[in-house]
């Protein structure tokens, strides 16, 4: 059955969350996630950037990260748009978000980690989010999302890239986080050519 696009933005929107009292008093807007309500691939990033998606309202949109992300998006087949510039992307199979909907801030004004009392207060967001999208394949961005999703530390993260994990029929991929790619510290067409390659991991066609 074709899921209603509204129903699982609505579900979030209407609360207005007040849990993290750091993060209220930060944050610009609460960032939901977004694309194809029949997704079979998920992403799953951190927290909203402070230059991108706190100002935009959408994940992965406007800073390097996310202008990496959407040129990934449309090169891998999995966006309608041509421009990664475009703030309203309209996705093709696949559901991007992140585990904390606000943005963090250190005291410099930067972004920092969330910390785990703000990724719990949080988790009854991305859980229903699962649950509505119930994707075959999640892309988790980075070491925090991993060792949060796979409830488990990890030493070395940059091992597990791009490699499946089965857990509770759902394929997971640990995938290097587009900020380190932005920093030049992996190769970006290689990156772009990766994410791309996600396709193969979906069952159905
Ligand atoms: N932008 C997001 O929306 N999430 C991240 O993890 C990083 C940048």
């Amino acid at each position: 059955m074709k899921k209603s696009r509204t129903s699982i933005s609505e579900k979030i929107t209407t609360q207005r969350c007040n849990l993290c009292k750091e993060l209220v008093s930060s944050r610009k807007c609460i960032v939901h996630g977004y694309g194809d309500p029949s997704a079979r691939l998920m992403f799953v990033g951190m927290a909203p950037g402070r230059n991108g998606a706190d100002i935009t309202g959408v994940p992965f949109t406007r800073d390097p990260s996310g202008l990496l992300f959407q040129e990934c998006l449309i090169q891998g087949g999995f966006s309608f748009e041509t421009d990664p510039c475009c703030e309203r992307p309209r996705l093709k199979n696949v559901y991007v978000t992140n585990l904390v909907k606000c943005n963090p801030k250190n005291a410099e004004g930067n972004n920092r980690t969330p910390s785990l009392e703000e990724i719990r207060n949080c988790a009854s967001h991305y859980e229903q989010e699962l649950a509505d999208i119930n994707p075959e394949v999640m892309v988790l961005f980075g070491k925090v999302v991993t060792e949060h999703i796979l409830k488990k530390r990890i030493s070395k993260f940059s091992v597990l890239h791009n490699k499946p994990i089965n857990l509770e029929n759902r394929i997971l991929m640990p995938f290097i986080h587009p900020s380190y790619v932005v920093r030049g510290a992996y190769n970006r067409q290689k990156y772009i050519d990766e994410m791309a390659g996600l396709k193969k991991m979906l069952k159905r066609d």
